[in-house]
């Protein structure tokens, strides 16, 4: 990859990211996200995380390569923990990991206190968006943005959220769906929709045979919400 030139779902991730922000990449990789950001003059300052030794020293090696060590600090450092004092970070981005993992990152971060509530956080789960967006909720996060997308054959969701001074409030609905994608509906979603749509129903015959009625029904009621929400773009 061009190191100004990013995947698809990393350059969607980076369009959330505020002009001039002092960015926090959280489980950076090979800090593609940080460094393209730089390269392209839209952030002012980074922090490249990682906690595998492996991909911080890929991290480190192009940011050097990029002559950016000045302006993008490369941490091994487990999720928040990346982050410091004097770094005064702005935006946090957390992409390509699990729903739980997002969720337990920022908890901790929450309790270390290394997650002032001033960020904005710009979240790409690969699976598990509701958790990400009910852990927002009960921590009283607003979902400012989200997007859809697909790049080789899978579907990415971007999640944009702000400490809210008000109380949120989302419906079930919402949590699973996503608020603005929700609204939106457009040909990703619903090609997205119906993949679960069918994963689901696979599931509940399973578990028609297995007993398990509670599961069954839970199942049942996502199944219900899919059908309306797919019914109603026709
Ligand atoms: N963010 C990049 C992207 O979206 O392309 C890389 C995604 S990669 C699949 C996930 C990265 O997160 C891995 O390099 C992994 O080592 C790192 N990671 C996992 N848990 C982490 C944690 N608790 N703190 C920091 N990094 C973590």
């Amino acid at each position: 990859m061009n190191h100004t030139v990013l995947s698809k779902r990393l350059e969607t991730v980076g369009r959330f990211v505020p002009e001039s922000a002092r960015l926090a990449d959280i489980g950076s990789d090979h800090a593609y996200l940080p460094v393209a950001l730089m390269l392209n003059g839209k952030i002012n300052f980074a922090v490249a995380g990682e906690v595998v030794k492996g991909p911080f020293e890929s991290a480190r090696r192009q940011v050097r390569k990029d002559g950016l060590n000045d302006r993008i600090i490369v941490r091994l450092a487990n999720g928040l923990d990346a982050i410091e004092e004097q770094d005064e970070i702005n935006a946090v981005t957390i992409a390509g990991m699990g729903g739980s993992l997002i969720r337990d990152i920022l908890e901790a971060g929450v309790q270390n206190k290394r997650l002032k509530g001033s960020e904005r956080l710009i979240l790409q789960p690969n699976i598990g968006e509701k958790t990400v967006r009910v852990w927002l909720k009960e921590k009283n996060y607003q979902i400012v943005a989200e997007s859809i997308l697909e790049e080789n054959k899978k579907i990415y969701e971007i999640i944009v959220a702000e400490k809210a001074d008000s109380p949120v409030s989302y419906s079930e609905k919402e949590l699973m769906f996503g608020p603005f994608l929700l609204k939106e509906r457009d040909r990703v979603f619903q090609k997205k929709w119906q993949r679960e749509l069918h994963q689901r129903e696979v599931i509940l015959e399973q578990l028609k045979k297995a007993g398990e009625p509670h599961r069954r029904e839970t199942i049942q009621q996502e199944v219900d919400w899919i059908k309306e929400v797919l019914a109603s773009c026709l």
